[in-house]
């Protein structure tokens, strides 16, 4: 008995349809789970939606200083420091920026960093996405 045609069956390329790969060939769908989605692509380029992306660990510390909140950022490491540091007046905007840096969303996490807000100190792991990543590759500093 031939094994060639079972072989196809299982093959992962073969499974797939061709409008299947057209869609996701064009970032209509997502590459890994083949959700829709719905914002338009920036390039006609294969992406993930939310959940599936990639995720980058990075450690953001914060500190309420007289002038203002500072928020900067290390590799896994602990040691290397990324480029990009935020002077925040308002500490809303460091539990905003943990929240949308991919911070653990359990309540518990939230109340975490909003009790090492009245501490005056803090840190946090997130998890960014390449986009928010390189942003954060870039110097300078941010006010706000
Ligand atoms: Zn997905």
């Amino acid at each position: 008995m031939a094994s060639t045609p079972i072989f196809a069956y299982y093959s992962p390329m073969g499974g797939e349809r061709a409008a299947t790969t057209r869609m996701r060939e064009s970032g209509r769908i997502c590459c890994s789970c083949k959700v829709p989605l719905y914002s338009p692509p920036a390039s006609s380029r294969e992406r993930y939606c939310e959940r599936c992306e990639p995720r980058r660990r990075v450690y953001m510390q914060f500190r309420g200083m007289p002038e203002g909140w500072h928020v900067s950022f290390l590799e896994p490491d602990l040691k290397t420091s990324l480029p990009r540091k935020f002077i925040f007046q308002d500490s809303a905007k460091v539990v905003e920026m943990a929240m949308r840096g991919g911070a653990d969303r359990t309540s518990a996490d939230k109340q975490a960093i909003e009790y090492a807000i009245t501490n005056g100190r803090g840190s946090v792991w997130l998890n960014l996405t390449a986009a928010q990543y390189a942003k954060h590759r870039q110097s300078g500093l941010r006010q706000g």
